[in-house]
């Protein structure tokens, strides 16, 4: 069974002797290679090559393959010796040569180059893939939508690629690539008008205007995670799209730390030709409380004057009228002067008003950019409706709570015109009733554990969970099918799934989900409640910690590692919830694009409960996506960021290690380890071990019996003879290696 709590042990010890190069644990650069100087019991001294004399157990070092050839291999399955250094020394040495591909099997590993590589998406490279053999070139993103696409068309099956990576690491880029290479694929010649093609393109800066910040992982960090399905015609032709979002960040619209950003589209208007921006009254970022509370305006490198007018022209492309458009910059201009209304006490006790003319100013600009009256807004943002048996009275709402209101108007606007333009989109787009199948681009967040991890955080390892499970037993299938292709017996090679971490988070009833749905219906209750609630339930829960210094913090033993949750935020954000009194003085504004922003409640939903659940919700939406991943054949592509500079040519070891970890590559080499991990063509076999038994070569041999004749000789046992090619265990290889050298 493959062991799952140590992610280092990859491969069973071997015979390691004192000379033997191998690799050693390295507090700095994660492995270290170095030669043993002498071995005593079942520790070893190993002379690094860094300089240093280290003793490790024998069972923690492991055999270097002074083979390897120099610039590396381009499918990890090639390695010799398949172990945690071997991988990472491989990734090192082609991402030197500017080789940021490399397969692990099926799985493409893309390292983020920081920089543009002369010529290696251009269109002559897209010709050279286009139906060339998987393996038969260099490793590429194209290379992977080639087979998606050839597989689709043969197999008349749906196809999926499942982008993931943490933030930064090149996931929408990558994205883009495919959509890019899909297109071509299945464009067709331009006739008059708009394609889907070119629509379906034109969506990423549409939507990255809006849903994508700087941060301090990414200059241009999406803040949603997508799912793009493109649908093809019997021809292969592209013939609809559809575009799912997930989980928009809302907070940021109305906090950014420094030195973030707020969405760009905010600074893209602010940057707008001189006419719109004094129709929208509108000054620089600099005086928007929305925008200054972080310090940073501008990046190196993009303008956003520019920006703007690129934006417009993909709005265009993908079907948005002018008319709308320009409702659109005005809601987003709103919301810049919603968040300069600032509030002082009023007159009567805990009452708010407008703070000053400033406020005034503001106030009144936003009522007339929303189309609705003034008077009402004030009282929407100053004041609740409390409606008791006997009257309906008009309650004050203190300054704090009245910026409050304003801050949750601005986010529900903000969220509603982000939903608005994917349903946009895709109406525009058009879906294809008549398509049998598709490829779908799934491109979300990867995992995430900071110093500070809330409900975002939950949701987001909830969903890699999810897909790692996915993972884990498509990978498990892939290899289950290659030794059914060999005709070698694996009937007993399992694995560890993480079942039960789901079943902690989304096990109806009584998850983590359920009992926060639970709380936040129960008016009494308090994150502390919540996480004594946690506390109890989970107390014998092998994947749920309480730390002990905490009362109200959880940890969650993920697939990837400990998370450290902060509960206290936990209640409020799962909440979906829509103060009445906005949504009554924005469903009669005289705009029709606001008010459809908020159309009248269905009359149950408005009486029953006013509650809606995020992470219910939330939920849902990936029990559909894993549906939907089901019935597709998977391909993934695993990003990694090879340094948090966000520069060219730097290779932080340990760094990409953990990266690697966390996105399953070594699960998946680990599942693969737990059966035959090294396999060998006949003749390369022979070519390696003949000398081993040279009698088994004489004459006119056969090349399967005389690798079954070196392996018995060699006195090995548990490898298993395929139709072409041996599969040995792990740690075979390194055996039999040790062997030649005595020869
Ligand atoms: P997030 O989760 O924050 O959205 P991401 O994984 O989507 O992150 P990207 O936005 O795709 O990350 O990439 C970050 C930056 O890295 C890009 O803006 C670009 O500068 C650079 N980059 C990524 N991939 C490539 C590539 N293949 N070639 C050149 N530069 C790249
Ligand atoms: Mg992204």
């Amino acid at each position: 069974m493959a062991d799952v709590k140590n992610p280092k042990v990859l491969a069973t010890p071997v015979n390691i002797i004192v000379g033997s190069h191998v690799w050693v644990e390295d507090p700095d650069e994660a492995w270290i290679d170095g030669q043993v100087t002498k071995i005593t019991g079942k520790d070893a001294q190993i002379q690094t090559t860094n300089g240093k004399t280290v003793t490790e157990k024998l069972s923690k070092i492991y055999p270097k393959d002074l083979e390897a050839p120099p610039g590396g291999v381009d499918d990890m399955t090639k390695l010799s010796y398949l172990h945690e250094p071997g991988v990472l020394q491989n990734l090192k040495a082609r991402y030197e040569l500017n080789e940021i591909y490399t397969y692990t099997g099926n799985i493409l590993i893309a390292i983020n180059p920081f920089q543009r590589l002369p010529h290696i998406y251009d269109s002559h490279m897209m010709q050279q893939y286009k139906g060339a053999p998987f393996g038969e070139l260099s490793p590429h993103v194209f290379a992977v939508a080639d087979v998606a696409y050839r597989a689709m068309i043969n197999e008349l099956k749906s196809n999926s690629i499942l982008v993931s990576g943490e933030s930064g690491a090149g996931k929408t880029e990558t994205t883009k690539m495919l959509m890019r290479y899909l297109a071509f694929l299945g464009g067709r010649v331009a006739t008059e008008g708009r394609t889907v093609e070119q629509q379906v393109l034109e969506s990423n800066p549409v939507l990255e205007a809006f849903g994508n910040a700087k941060t301090v992982r990414n200059n241009n960090s999406s803040r949603f995670g997508k799912f793009v399905e493109i649908q093809f015609d019997k021809h292969g032709r592209i013939s609809g799209a559809a575009i799912r979002t997930y989980l928009l960040e809302r907070s940021r619209v109305c906090q950014v730390s420094d030195p973030e950003r707020n969405y760009h589209c905010f600074y893209l208007l602010c940057a707008a030709p001189a006419e719109e921006v004094e129709k929208y009254k509108l000054g620089k970022p600099q005086s928007y409380h929305y925008l200054n509370q972080s310090h940073c305006y501008e990046l190196v490198g993009v303008s956003d004057a520019h920006d703007y007018l690129a934006t417009r022209r993909a709005m265009d492309i993908v079907g948005i009228s002018e008319k709308e458009q320009e409702a659109i910059f005005r809601v987003v201009a709103a919301i810049l002067h919603l968040g300069n209304i600032v509030f002082a006490k009023g007159k009567e006790v805990d009452s708010s008003v407008p703070k000053d003319d400033q406020a005034k100013f503001h106030l009144n600009t936003t009522a007339e950019l929303l189309m609705c009256d003034v008077k009402a807004l004030e009282d929407a943002l100053c004041k609740r409706v409390m409606v008791t048996p006997e009257e309906v009275i008009k309650r004050s709402l203190d300054p704090q709570s009245a910026t409050v209101s304003r801050d949750g108007l601005a986010k529900t606007l903000y969220s509603r015109l982000f939903d608005w333009l994917v349903d946009k989109i895709n109406n525009s787009i058009g879906q294809d009733p008549n398509s049998n199948f598709l490829i779908g681009v799934l491109d979300i967040y990867g995992f995430e554990s900071f110093k500070a991890n809330s409900f975002e955080q939950f949701c987001i390892n909830f969903t890699n969970e999810k897909l790692q499970q996915h993972f884990n037993q498509h990978v498990f299938k892939m290899e289950q099918e290659e030794y059914t292709k060999e005709k070698i017996n694996w009937s007993y090679i399992e694995f560890v799934d993480n079942q039960d971490v789901l079943d902690l988070i989304e096990k109806k009833p009584g998850g983590i989900v359920a009992l926060l749905d639970e709380a936040c219906m129960f008016p009494k209750s308090t994150h502390e409640t919540f996480a004594n609630k946690l506390y109890q339930t989970f107390k014998n829960h092998k994947r749920f910690i309480k730390p002990k210094l905490s009362r109200t913090d959880f940890t969650i033993a993920h697939y990837a590692g400990d998370v450290l949750y902060q509960s206290d935020q936990f209640l409020d954000k799962n909440k979906d919830y829509v103060v009445p009194e906005h949504q009554d003085l924005l469903g009669v504004s005289k705009c029709p694009f606001v008010a459809g922003l908020f159309p009248p409640l269905p009359e149950e939903t408005s009486k029953s409960s006013k509650f809606s659940s995020i992470g219910s919700r939330f939920k849902l939406q990936l029990q559909q996506l894993m549906e939907t991943l089901n019935s597709t054949e998977p391909h993934y592509i695993r990003c990694v960021k090879p340094n948090n500079q966000l520069k060219p040519a730097i290779f932080e070891n340990q760094n990409i290690m953990q990266q690697l970890r966390c996105g399953g590559v070594l699960e998946a080499i680990r599942i693969s380890m737990a059966g035959y991990p090294t396999r060998k063509p006949f003749f390369e076999f022979i070519n390696r071990f003949g000398l081993l038994c040279p009698e088994a070569l004489e004459g006119n041999y056969d090349e399967k019996a005389a690798c079954q004749k070196i392996l018995e000789k060699a006195g090995l046992e548990g490898f298993q003879v395929g139709l072409t090619k041996i599969f040995l265990r792990a740690g075979q290889m390194a055996e039999l290696d040790a062997r030649r050298a005595e020869v």
